[in-house]
């Protein structure tokens, strides 16, 4: 299948990866709003959340509950936003169900303009989350 995230769910292609479980794999969104963007997504390949499982939705949200003080931890952040683009008519591109986790700093817009951090910048948070997970 031609689906840019399931390529990276089975290693095809890169990622800056956070964490993985049976069911969910989180990596970091490569045009990220703010630092830390980071996307949830189910392993098993639908196009939405409601062409998967009700288990599988719940085990989205149980990776956000667990991750996610990590995540904002990280980047110094003490906020989020969560977002799902649900169908082409919300703006969805990436046609693999994915959660949208942006971390958000007090006194910070909050804009949704998509930026171009560097491959280190990326790999940094990315190694940051991971070392929180570990404590
Ligand atoms: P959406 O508009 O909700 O479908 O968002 C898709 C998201 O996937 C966008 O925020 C992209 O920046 C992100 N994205 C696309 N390709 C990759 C990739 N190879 N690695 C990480 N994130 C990606
Ligand atoms: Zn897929």
């Amino acid at each position: 299948m031609d689906c840019i995230f399931c390529k990276i769910i089975s290693g095809e292609l890169p990622c800056y990866k956070v964490y993985e479980n049976e069911s969910v794999f989180v990596f970091l969104d490569i045009g990220p709003v703010s630092p830390g963007h980071t996307l949830f997504v189910p392993r098993r390949h639908a196009t939405n959340l409601n062409e998967g499982s009700a288990e599988e939705a719940v085990e989205l949200m149980k990776a956000v509950y667990m991750l996610a003080p990590a995540i904002i931890k990280a980047v110094g952040a003490s906020g989020y936003n969560l977002g799902m683009n649900h169908g082409l008519a919300a703006g969805q591109d990436v046609m693999h169900t994915h959660l949208h986790l942006m971390p958000r700093v007090d006194g910070v817009a909050r804009t949704f303009v998509k930026t171009n951090p560097t491959q280190e910048e990326l790999a940094e948070v990315a190694m940051k989350i991971r070392n929180l997970l570990l404590r």
